[in-house]
């Protein structure tokens, strides 16, 4: 197929180098460098606008930092808009908000073009392997044309239900990430404190009733031997807690916990800036507690 995707950042890169070895890849990206960088790389055509980018494509993929980021894309002469041709798929894997997505659909159902929503999950390491998982907004027709392509870098591909609840459910596992990295963060530089040594304390605890992919994997692999590698930026984390706490709102839920983690990674974002990574939210616990979690 003719597939066309736009934003090569941190994810979008890996997963687009899996579609190039499937498809007849056109990529985009706001920064052309990136994009010529990709190019030497991996068998592509180097679209110089949006527009460029939808033209003769038969399904468009974009993977930005925002739904508005995306919507924005859609505008102006050089817009993806004008260049999308009737029955094209567009496949928005942002991490986006069910509202911005629903209007998009919208908008791009007038020009006879099918959107689904669909969030990832696995990181740069899923990306990288294909195996990460796929929250498909969408009705079941543009599900089953999405399938295929998206099967390119994802293992676990499944429906949620209509536009936008990719971008919900997405939204609500990353606010569970985020309570988890505060949760271990915290409870470790105590123990750390009260003398338990962070690596004993974590292989107790990944036996244990407190596990979870925070302390299993991101802790050991990141915190433990001090490498901070950064493979998602804190402030995207912030933006998906917000979406997360807006949906409990919208829905009535009181969500006092949730709000609570969305206020410290507002204030973290605000503290380390946009190019953080995600796990140095941990790094201002440990500042704060005058204490490192290594092992
Ligand atoms: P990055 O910040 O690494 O990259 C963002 C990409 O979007 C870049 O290509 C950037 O272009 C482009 N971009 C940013 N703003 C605009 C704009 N206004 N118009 C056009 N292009 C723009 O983000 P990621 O790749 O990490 O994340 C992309 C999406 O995937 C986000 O929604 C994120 O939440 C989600 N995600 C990320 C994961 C990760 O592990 N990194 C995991 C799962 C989901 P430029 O090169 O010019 O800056």
């Amino acid at each position: 197929m003719r597939i066309s995707f736009l934003g090569l950042g941190a994810i979008g890169t890996p997963m687009a180098a899996r579609v190039a070895a499937r498809h007849e890849l056109t990529v985009w990206n706001r920064t052309g460098a990136r994009a010529a960088a990709f190019a030497a790389q991996h068998p592509c055509r180097v679209a110089a606008t949006p527009r460029a980018a939808a033209e003769g494509a038969q399904a468009v993929i974009t993977c930005l930092p925002t739904s508005a980021d995306v919507e924005a894309l859609l505008d102006g002469g050089d817009g993806l808009a004008a260049g999308l041709a009737d029955g094209v798929l567009f496949i928005d894997c942002t991490s986006g908000d069910a509202a911005t997505s629903r209007r998009l659909a919208e908008r791009l159902a007038a020009r006879g073009v099918t959107y689904v929503d669909a969030p990832v999950s696995g990181g740069t390491n899923g990306a990288e392997s294909g195996t990460l998982a796929v929250m498909v907004g969408g009705d079941q027709a543009a599900f089953e044309r999405a399938r295929p392509i998206l099967e390119c870098f994802g293992q676990r591909i499944e429906r949620i239900g209509p536009v936008g609840s990719g971008d919900a459910l997405k939204a609500v596992n990353n606010a569970l990430l985020a309570a988890n990295i505060l949760a271990v963060g915290e409870g470790l530089a105590a123990l750390v404190k009260a003398g338990v040594p962070a690596a004993k304390a974590l292989e107790i605890i990944n036996v244990s009733s407190g596990r979870s992919f925070v302390s299993e994997v991101l802790v050991p692999t990141r915190v433990l031997n001090g490498s901070w590698p950064r493979t998602f930026r804190l402030a995207l984390l912030d933006k998906d807690v917000r979406i997360a706490v807006g949906l409990l709102e919208e829905t009535g839920v009181e969500g006092p916990v949730l709000q609570l983690v969305s206020k410290q990674f507002r204030e973290a974002r605000a503290r380390l800036g946009e190019g953080a990574d995600y796990l140095e939210a941990i790094r201002l616990i440990e500042r704060q507690a005058g204490v490192e979690i290594r092992g």
